[in-house]
């Protein structure tokens, strides 16, 4: 018999927990115990049946992935009315998405969020916080349910057309759920009738649910009816500062773009029903993109197309030659000057106590868009990739298949993960164990690969070696290599978590 089927075997005749067979076992047990000091060969082997028995200890410390919630678990004829509906999926990162549990369809164009979809939102949301927060913005949060008496002040009830989620209360009052807030901020700001210059520039944003009724709901969360939306409003006393703030705001949004690792352009854009008279998009160039963008290749020009001749071919600026590409939209910014100020009367008073009109600016970001265009930019056919800062779990650690020849590899494994935990605070929470030790290493590499841990570890032959190594893929690479449990902690002590 093989000495590691010996030592997980429960005898009761002594022969295999005794002495004799301890010594027997020395060679394979002698770089474990310099990992597990102080365990004693038998304490060691008690601690293996134990295991056995009742699965690893300090099961709530440790995150299993057998016990979170992931629809998945992981298995492709799992996936309820996939096979039913393939016309549904348009695009790289809904299959994708759907097909890992990470969202679930609803209704046309609406989305469960599970559980790590929402983890990597939550960190998105902090990358934008600490970036609007760095410009003075202020957070916020306005009614969803927005009435009809405010839109129909600016003149937007008609204009917005079958868009708007229209719906009336009890009392037959109109309302519409806000797939946008000028008219909202914009008569909050009024109502605060005395508004001084001293306050100005005021940068207010929110991060809430919005609204817009698609006439054709597509490509997962890049085109959804309900999604989550950064939305600022900035004020300002005169053009001159609005136009700073303007910048402003523009460069927090490259360093959004920029943190997350994107590869990102800053088009001239139309300013379509929001209106203003200066308008930018922050597009992603992707091949499903429903942007067609103009980039020069001689200069920093780029366009949407929408903003120029469709047949222009040389640039406006310096005349090089123009190229066409696709991109995803998200993150628009706007400067409107007056337009909702002049009409819901945000005025603030100037150091002679004279009302001003203020100078407004609206600037959006798309959160649930920019995970699903994250997941589309940068998966490969079948491997979820996530951007590191804002990947749901940093790290899957996988243990060796119960009964396999390294089977005895998950204690290591556990003790690796426990001395993650401790080593690297930033970590703790950040570490699934992957504990479905029925399924192959393998197959459960295959899951990683689909949920886009940016690492992940297994306890592969090399758990036997003096001193014992992990072998551990850097998904964003490709790289794999082997570490000893120094090593995985030395690498994972870089991981940057927002
Ligand atoms: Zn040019």
């Amino acid at each position: 018999m093989a000495p590691w089927r010996a030592l997980g075997r429960r005898r009761r005749d002594g022969v295999g927990s005794g002495s004799s067979m301890a010594l027997g076992m020395e060679w394979l047990l002698r770089p474990w115990k310099e990992l597990l000091p102080g365990l004693t060969t038998r304490a060691l082997q008690r601690q293996y049946r134990y295991r056995c028995r009742h699965g690893p200890p300090h099961r709530a410390k440790r995150l299993l992935l057998s016990q979170l919630f992931q629809p998945l678990n992981l298995r492709e004829d799992s996936v309820a009315g996939l096979e039913s509906k393939p016309d549904d999926l348009t695009c790289k990162s809904q299959r994708l998405m759907i097909q890992a549990g990470l969202i679930h369809p609803s209704s046309p164009g609406c989305y469960y969020y599970m559980p790590y979809t929402v983890r990597a939102m939550e960190k998105l949301v902090k990358v934008i916080d600490q970036e609007m927060q760095a410009i003075g913005g202020q957070k916020l949060n306005m009614p969803s349910l927005s009435s009809a008496e405010l839109w129909r002040t600016s003149g937007r009830w008609d204009l917005m057309g079958k868009e708007l989620f229209r719906l009336a209360d009890r009392h037959s009052k109109e309302y519409c759920l806000g797939p946008t807030h000028e008219e909202t901020i914009a008569d909050l700001i009024a109502s605060q009738g005395n508004l001084s210059y001293k306050q100005l520039p005021l940068l207010l944003y929110q991060i809430t649910r919005k609204f817009r009724d698609e006439p054709k709901p597509r490509f997962g969360l890049l085109r959804s009816r309900e999604f989550y939306m950064k939305d600022m409003y900035t004020f300002d006393t005169c053009e001159e500062a609005g136009r700073q703030t303007y910048s402003l705001v523009c460069e927090a949004y490259c360093n959004v773009f920029n943190s997350l690792g994107f590869r990102f352009v800053k088009v001239q854009a139309d300013t379509g029903s929001i209106g203003g008279s200066m308008s930018h998009e922050f597009q992603l160039p992707a091949s499903i993109g429903e942007d067609r963008l103009m980039i020069c290749s001689n200069c920093s020009f780029s366009a949407n197309v929408e903003t120029i001749n469709p047949d222009q071919t040389d640039c406006p600026v310096c005349k090089g030659k123009l190229s066409e590409t696709k991109g995803i939209e998200v993150g628009h910014t706007f400067y409107l000057g007056t337009k909702y100020s002049s009409v819901f009367n945000v005025i603030f008073h100037t150091a002679q106590n004279k009302p001003v009109l203020a100078e407004m600016g609206c600037y959006g970001l798309g959160i649930t868009r920019i995970l699903a265009a994250s997941v589309e930019v940068l998966s490969t056919e079948d491997s979820i990739r996530w951007p590191t800062l804002i990947a749901p779990y940093q790290v899957c650690l996988i243990p060796p298949k119960k009964g396999s020849r390294e089977e005895m590899g998950a204690m290591l494994m556990d003790n690796l993960y426990d001395s993650i935990v401790e080593a690297v605070p930033q970590i703790k929470g950040e570490a699934v164990l992957d504990d479905r030790t029925h399924l192959t290493i393998g197959k459960r590499l295959k899951d990683a690969n689909r949920l886009g841990y940016p690492y992940v570890v297994i306890a592969g032959k090399k758990v036997f070696d003096n001193p014992p190594e992990f072998e551990v893929w850097n998904q964003n690479t490709g790289e794999i290599m082997f570490l000893t449990k120094e090593g995985v902690i030395d690498l994972l002590s870089k991981v940057q978590v927002p």
